[in-house]
């Protein structure tokens, strides 16, 4: 079985944008190539978990979506850093379909399609539901700062709570 860190996309892997629709506005977070890789030499692979309410909602395009997660997976290729998948939920944000977080679905799927313990894999996200899909998953779980805190979700708080993916990398190869 093998190790993953599970990432959400937006606030996570790239600044979000909010229903971002064009992949020419791509615009990455500090230091995530950086932290992949360290991540990566310890044995990590590496999966985006995202939902898209924009596609429900039609603001959002799906060749769009495509080509935004082409681009990404070409950006971090350079940097020797490959994704085994990206997982999206189209769900509007009232539905409680199991893919869309804060349920588990999108990293129970990650998980079958490539043989992934998820007992010994992270879940990293900008917001309270990225670590209850990761608990909910069975996954140790990071919540990055930027939109949200611990202390005011009805959620089960973080492992940890750090300032970017860089950070969350470190921690992450002192807890093996
Ligand atoms: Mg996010």
């Amino acid at each position: 079985m093998k190790k993953a860190v599970i990432l959400d996309r937006d606030g996570t892997i790239i600044i979000d944008k909010i229903y971002l629709n064009d992949p020419s506005q791509v615009e990455y977070c500090p230091r995530v190539f950086e932290a992949l890789q360290r991540l990566r030499d310890h044995g990590f692979i590496f999966a985006i978990a995202t939902n898209q309410s924009g596609l429900a909602k039609r603001i959002v395009d799906i060749r769009n979506m495509d080509l935004i997660h082409e681009r990404i997976a070409n950006d971090f290729a350079k940097y020797g850093v490959s994704f085994v998948g990206f997982y999206y939920a189209p769900f509007s944000v009232e539905s409680t379909h199991l893919r869309r977080k804060p349920n588990p679905g999108m990293l129970l799927d990650a998980s079958r399609d490539h043989g992934i313990s998820l007992k010994h894999s992270w879940m990293i996200g900008d917001r309270m539901t990225d670590v209850e899909a990761g608990h909910r998953a069975g996954c140790r779980s990071i919540l990055l700062s930027g939109v949200e805190t611990p202390q005011l979700s009805p959620f089960s708080p973080p492992e940890i709570f750090v300032n970017d993916l860089y950070q969350a990398a470190l921690f992450i190869e002192k807890f093996q």
